[in-house]
């Protein structure tokens, strides 16, 4: 969970990446990089903390340059640290490179080990690096290294890769994470979502596509090739139901159309529940749309009975259990007004762990709630990811651990409803009803080979089970 973006072709490059990389910020608040070049030699500033707060009109000041990629940093594959933030830079035979990445490499212990033996030196604890061991030992120029290096790994990735002038863009086979492309003047913009671009003043062009590696020059596409074809796309369905912003396009419709399709296709599940509601009600931000979606179908009164402090970070982003749960106290505060003695169908994205849904549905029966249905906009999270969303293992997972009346229960609810797969895919794709998908933490098929050592690193890895 990260975002990225590359600039090209631009005087104002880095503080058009800064920008792009707030608009960003919902992937992840715990570091942001920026790496600047074309006119001195390759400059990278990296920090922790959110990027309006790092790249102020001082810093950006000192970043000239025509040509920058951007990161935005959430732990999930390495320790949160000021050394794994990105875009990493190295100065190789091939002079100046820089890289930022979202996803997760899911050969990289095998990998690393090859590398270590050739002599590699590690400086970081991210998968990231060893991409930049693979670019340096490779031989031809940035594109055929780039695909070089590409065909090496597994598993997910989207890539900005900054040489000089030169800015690349390459999203792994299966399409696991979004990288789009896009258009400002002259100048072309690579991004995760294709808010970033719109934001910036630019236009969505297309979707860079799965496999394929595009070089960029000058404001000119000097070429783009796909280096690797898998058997279907496996997009993260993840990013409609929670992850990328409402007014990013995916599968050609914005994010907030697929969520107020979920919401009405749960409605049609939920027709006996639906007769004795008073008021639909969305868990903020994200059960948002959906709850919209319910309510346009089933004519039930949509209310917001939640005020949200919008200066609490997401409640999930923070690394540990203990941040997680102080921030989420803060967040919510209940409108008794809206909620005494309502029957309340509410509605919010997932359920992962179950705790933050416990305490919501905990203050909702604080403030009055008469009968609570609580509806998510997504299947039952059985199923750990290893494609860069931050689940947690197993036995964290509140649906992997208990039954569905288990977990009503637990909530303390009076009915449970999940949206099921087949709905989820037909609101996300381009025609109702393509699975171009992966959809493995509902169903736990993989569709890559998950190494042992990928699965024993996710289990030490405490940024993943805190
Ligand atoms: P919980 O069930 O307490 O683990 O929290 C679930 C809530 O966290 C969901 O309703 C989402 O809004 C949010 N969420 C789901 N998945 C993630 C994730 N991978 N990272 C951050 N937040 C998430």
């Amino acid at each position: 969970m990260c975002g990225i973006i590359g600039i090209e072709n631009n005087k104002n490059a880095a503080v058009l990446a800064a920008a792009g990389l707030i608009t960003l910020q919902h992937r992840g608040e715990e570091s942001a990089g920026i790496s600047v070049s074309g006119i001195y030699k390759m400059k990278t500033v990296c920090a922790m903390g959110l990027a309006s707060n790092i790249f102020n009109e001082e810093v950006l000041s000192k970043m000239e340059g025509t040509s920058a990629i951007g990161h935005i940093r959430y732990t999930t594959s390495a320790k949160s640290s000021l050394v794994n933030a990105q875009p990493f830079q190295i100065n190789c035979i091939h002079g100046r490179i820089a890289v930022a990445h979202n996803g997760n490499i899911t050969n990289f212990n095998k990998i690393e080990k090859q590398l270590a033996k050739k002599g590699a030196i590690f400086n970081h604890s991210s998968d990231t690096e060893i991409i930049l061991h693979l670019l340096a030992m490779s031989k031809g120029n940035l594109a055929t290294i780039t695909a070089n290096a590409a065909r090496q790994i597994d598993g997910a990735f989207s890539l900005t890769i900054l040489k000089d002038k030169t800015l690349i863009g390459v999203r792994d086979k299966d399409g696991f994470r979004p990288l789009v492309l896009g258009k400002i003047d002259n100048s072309y913009i690579i991004a995760s979502e294709s808010a970033a671009i719109e934001v910036l003043g630019g236009k969505y062009i297309r979707d860079i596509e799965p496999g394929e590696i595009i070089e960029i020059e000058s404001g000119k596409i000097k070429q783009s090739f796909k280096y690797a074809k898998a058997k279907k796309q496996n997009s993260c369905i993840f990013e409609q139901v929670y992850f990328s912003r409402p007014d990013s396009i995916l599968f050609s419709k914005t994010v907030k159309e697929s969520r107020i399709k979920m919401g009405e296709l749960l409605a049609g599940q939920m027709k006996e529940i639906i007769k004795k509601a008073d008021i639909v009600m969305p868990v903020p931000d994200t059960g948002f749309y959906a709850a919209q979606g319910f309510s346009r179908a089933s004519g039930i009164l949509f209310e917001t009975g939640f005020v949200r402090n919008q200066y609490v970070g997401r409640s999930f982003i923070k690394p540990s259990q203990k941040l997680r749960e102080i921030t989420a106290q803060l967040k919510l505060f209940p409108i008794k007004e809206v909620i005494k003695n309502k029957e309340i169908i509410l509605i919010d994205d997932s359920i992962v762990r179950g705790t933050t849904s416990k305490r919501i549905i905990e203050i909702l029966k604080r403030a009055g709630a008469k009968k609570i249905h609580f509806a998510l906009s997504c299947p039952p999270i059985i199923a750990p990811c290893y494609y860069g969303i931050d689940t947690p293992m197993k036995d964290n997972l509140i649906a992997a651990k208990k039954s569905m009346e288990e977990i009503r229960r637990f909530l303390g609810v009076e009915s449970l409803t999940f949206l099921n797969l087949k709905n989820l895919i037909c609101a996300c794709s381009q025609d109702g009803e393509s699975d171009d998908f992966c959809s493995a933490c509902f169903t736990g098929k993989y569709p890559t080979k998950i190494s042992q050592t990928s699965f024993k690193r996710k289990i030490k890895n405490k940024s993943f089970s805190d």
